[in-house]
């Protein structure tokens, strides 16, 4: 009887099949099926987000349907001034608009197309919808009051209102012949990732991701099948986060501290996604004291609450809620002020909102503590505090002597993150976005990991 296995047949070497090889030989051989059965090209343009954070766009076209995905603004800070950036421009031949998030560089530009005569429909979760419109009017004042050029007025966006279709985690929609995934980002509440399906490619948008656990979301990679195509934000792709319970605790402490000292903590933070963050922990740590709540975030918080669903606990939250008092006037403010307190404010960056108020009043007492939330750009008023020990704002320069720190309780995924998003979707390509370090990311993914990886330019054109 003679025995015939590959082995024994082997003359030479055995070969060696690396997986890099074999996925480069499935890629060829994808390539090769698609022009023999004539399907259609499928493009991504990059409206911007191109190694920088701030001003999101990407047109993806598949032959049939044009979709746009996010367009966003990019705010300047005082130190440059002038008006905010924008996306490369886009046409209003569109199928639709999907939109992640309610932050301004993400949402912060789509009503200008609504303007410029877009009668089609955005998708988003009630949540984003919600939080968009606060923010977007809240642009409008702004660019009225600092005589920017208007891109909108309220009137597009209230006639946008019926164009806005909301959707939510785990449905699938369709625009034209492509379907649309809906997962949870973990990011903020409403925040999602999507993924598109176009008949040829399927391909994965993150928007911002939060992969671990937070107060307020669940954090986690969604269980995504087959991407072909991953478009990831990467704001924190050089950086570890220190463990979140750490920076937690730090908060819960130093309230503590200044509270035993009958003094008043002012806890700067967004409106959207960290007040509630922040709420929240205040409640984890039963901190005893007369807690209030100014600004943005009283609406913002309020929104959140209307739609529990995408809350990890929104029991907590509502209990929270309930029992801090809410600011709305300078005299409520200031009697705010006249006993030992916690009051959590707008902005986050101290670039405006009721925190002036509070700072102008209260920075050279000794017995205050001013703890920064959340990344300070350059050149924002926060950071050159953080850098100086001056609140710089207009033609104030105040000499702080309150204490002041900054803790890292981002809403984005760190490093470590990341790589592992990156491996878990394990894609064909992949397209780094939405960070200053984006090209280095990309090399990383590249070079260490084997993906065909890029960090596209502001206008660039990829075929996929
Ligand atoms: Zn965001
Ligand atoms: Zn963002």
């Amino acid at each position: 009887m003679c025995l015939v296995t590959s082995s024994n047949l082997s003359i030479g070497p055995p070969v060696k099949y690396s997986w890099l090889g074999i996925k480069m030989f499935l890629k060829l051989f994808k390539q090769l099926r698609s022009i023999l059965l004539g399907e259609k090209m499928n493009t991504l343009r990059f409206l911007g987000a191109c190694r920088e954070v701030g001003r999101s766009g990407v047109l993806l076209e598949t032959g049939s349907e044009k979709i746009l995905i996010e367009y966003g603004i990019k705010l300047k800070t005082p130190e440059e001034g002038g008006e905010p950036k924008y996306p490369r421009k886009v046409g209003t031949d569109l199928d639709g608009i999907l939109l992640t998030h309610a932050h301004l560089d993400h949402s912060g530009f789509i009503p200008s197309l609504y303007h410029q005569g877009y009668k089609g429909y955005v998708y988003s979760t009630a949540t984003t919808f919600d939080l968009s419109h606060i923010l977007w009017k809240d642009t409008v004042k702004l660019a009225r009051l600092k005589n920017h050029t208007m891109h909108f007025f309220n009137s597009d966006l209230n006639r946008m209102k019926r164009f806005e279709h909301r959707v939510t985690y785990g449905q699938q929609f369709e625009i034209e012949n492509c379907t649309v995934e809906v997962h949870d980002a973990g990011h903020i509440p409403g925040s999602a990732s999507l993924l598109i399906d176009t008949g040829e490619k399927r391909v994965l948008y993150t928007g911002d991701i939060r992969t671990t656990d937070t107060q307020l979301l669940k954090g986690r990679i969604p269980n995504f099948r087959d991407v072909d195509v991953l478009i990831i934000e990467s704001t924190y792709s050089d950086r570890i986060h220190p463990p979140r319970e750490e920076q937690e605790r730090e908060l819960a402490d130093r309230v503590r501290e200044t509270l035993d000292m009958n003094g008043i903590v002012l806890l700067p933070a967004f409106a959207v996604g960290r007040s509630q963050e922040v709420l929240m922990i205040l409640d984890k740590y039963n901190i005893d004291a007369p807690i209030y709540l100014d600004g943005m975030a009283i609406e913002a918080t309020e929104i959140v609450l209307k739609y529990p669903e995408f809350l990890r606990d929104p029991k907590r939250l509502e209990r929270m809620y309930s029992r801090v008092k809410k600011l709305r006037s300078n005299k409520e403010r200031k009697k705010a002020t006249e006993h030992s307190s916690v009051i959590v404010t707008t902005s986050g960056m101290l670039e405006g909102g009721p925190i002036a108020y509070y700072i102008e009043r209260l920075y050279d007492r000794k017995d205050v503590s001013i703890i920064l939330t959340g990344y300070q750009v350059k050149g924002t008023v926060g950071e050159i505090l953080l850098r100086t020990g001056r609140y710089k704002k207009e033609n104030l320069n105040l000499k702080v002597n309150c204490f002041y720190e900054k803790l890292d309780l981002s809403a984005h995924a760190g490093r470590d993150e990341l790589f592992d998003y990156v491996k878990t979707v394990d894609p064909e390509k992949v397209y780094v976005v939405h960070g200053e370090n984006c090209e280095g990311f990309a090399a990383e993914l590249k070079d260490g990991l084997g993906y065909e990886a890029y960090a596209p330019k502001a206008g660039q054109l990829f075929e996929l």
